[in-house]
């Protein structure tokens, strides 16, 4: 018998007939003797929609009311779940991020997970119900609702199978793994049967959706078994554990599965960022200081950043990035603080992407980034900013060239799969 956690994306949820399925899936492994704990999205799409209702109230939205918004997705579909179980005959309840608690800290909208009491939820799956857990949620210390930012029922999944001790946390997609690179840009992505925590880490930090970043680090923190599957599956298919899908793994296991390691693990894109510049800022020490001090206060974290050679002695212009979600919140800081940094104009724009390259192997060899560049430079994209870690290499473009861009980098990194069968 082994204690599971089971992670439902949206897509997986969305509507009546999905749910049925995926309470099938999570029925099977309850018949197969082990213990079941459930975290479910909200319903494709409506996380969407609900922030969406969220910007038309007021555009510089309080993120604690938005909190109160946009966790009500996991709340309807966490109920459902548990309804559709016991129509199956099992027996379930849902604990909503409150009731169990799941405690986080104050950052509404990227809150983080402190601790998560497990007493109640192993009581109740030790006497064989199905605990159904909405993801993307927690609440504060003073009690108020909070979110882990988007895409963070992966993390729930992961905190909550920490907490319990699970032997694995499986994360139902409706992609069948971690393949090279999306695998809806690029129809010769591969599939990755094994992938290291870090190598997993940075393909989220920049932007491949499949995996929440602070899900990945938590796994590895934690040493929670993660492992990326397709809940599209027929009903009668084999359980979970014989399907194959990806498998997160340390870099010493990986070591012993004696595979061989690729250059490149991926790459990744990232349409959620937004460029900024400040043309004409005071060449002086403290002056980028006056920049990013007032955005880290408020939260907003900051990307890649360029200062440039200025035109005139005495001024440079400063660029970087922020996640477009808080974009109108940075230019409005900035706004206020123009006396104090001394800047002329500020120019945004939204319609970037970061397109980046992750792979361990960079660290022990040359000629990545000179590859990207030139394999880009071929097809006419014009790179605006640059930037690296010892195992990535990130450039920003134009938005409408993302997936141009992510298909000549597949190909001129040779991971294309060979297959006839995958057409571009
Ligand atoms: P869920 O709703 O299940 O959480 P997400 O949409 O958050 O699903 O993540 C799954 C999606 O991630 C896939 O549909 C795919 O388009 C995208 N994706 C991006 N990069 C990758 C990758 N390297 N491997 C697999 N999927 C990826
Ligand atoms: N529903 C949330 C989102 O769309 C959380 C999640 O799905 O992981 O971001
Ligand atoms: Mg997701």
């Amino acid at each position: 018998m082994a204690r599971i956690v089971m992670k439902f994306g949206g897509t997986s949820m969305a509507g009546s007939e999905r749910i049925r399925r995926v309470a099938n899936i999570v029925r099977r492994q309850q018949a197969a003797g082990h213990e079941v704990a459930v975290v479910v999205s909200a319903m494709a799409g409506e996380t969407d929609r609900l922030v969406g209702f969220c910007r038309e109230a007021n555009p510089l939205y309080d993120p604690a009311e938005y909190d109160v918004v946009v966790a009500s997705g996991e709340q309807v579909t966490s109920g459902l779940l548990a309804l559709t179980l016991q129509a199956l005959g099992c027996k379930a309840r849902s604990w909503l991020g409150w009731q169990l608690p799941i405690r986080t800290d104050d950052a509404h909208a990227k809150a983080r997970i402190g601790e998560i009491d497990s007493d109640a939820l192993l009581a109740s799956m030790s006497a064989g119900e199905i605990a159904v857990i909405p993801g993307f949620q927690g609440v504060s210390e003073d009690n108020r609702i909070t979110t882990l930012g988007r895409g963070g029922s992966d993390t729930s999944a992961v905190a909550v199978a920490a907490a319990i001790g699970a032997d694995r946390c499986d994360i139902y997609t409706d992609v069948d793994g971690v393949y090279t690179t999306d695998p809806r840009i690029v129809a010769k992505a591969r599939k990755l049967k094994y992938v290291t925590y870090e190598e997993m880490l940075e393909l989220a930090s920049v932007g491949s959706k499949v995996l929440q970043t602070r899900s990945v680090s938590l796994a590895m923190k934690e040493g929670v078994r993660v492992q990326v599957l397709s809940s599209f599956i027929d009903d009668d298919a084999t359980p979970a554990d014989e399907i194959p899908g990806t498998m997160i793994v340390s870099d010493e296991e990986l070591e012993g599965l004696d595979m061989e390691r690729q250059l490149i693990t991926g790459i990744a894109a990232d349409k959620n960022e937004a460029k900024v510049i400040l043309t004409r800022v005071p060449d002086r020490p403290g002056a980028v200081a006056t920049i990013f001090g007032p955005l880290a206060q408020a939260n907003i974290n900051v990307d890649m950043i360029i200062q440039n050679v200025g035109r005139d002695k005495g001024e440079t212009d400063v660029t970087f990035t922020v996640p477009g979600a808080d974009l109108l919140r940075a230019q409005t800081l900035l706004e206020a603080q123009k006396e104090a940094i001394g800047f002329n104009r500020i120019i945004t724009d939204g319609k970037v992407a970061k397109i980046s390259v992750v792979g361990v192997g960079m660290k022990s060899h040359a000629g990545v980034a000179a590859t990207m560049f030139r394999a880009l430079a071929d097809r006419g994209i014009n790179i605006q900013a640059i930037s690296t870690s010892e195992i990535k290499v990130s450039v920003l473009i134009d938005e409408d060239e993302t997936e141009l861009a992510v298909r000549v980098l597949h190909t001129a990194y040779d991971m294309d799969a060979k297959d006839e069968a995958a057409s571009a």
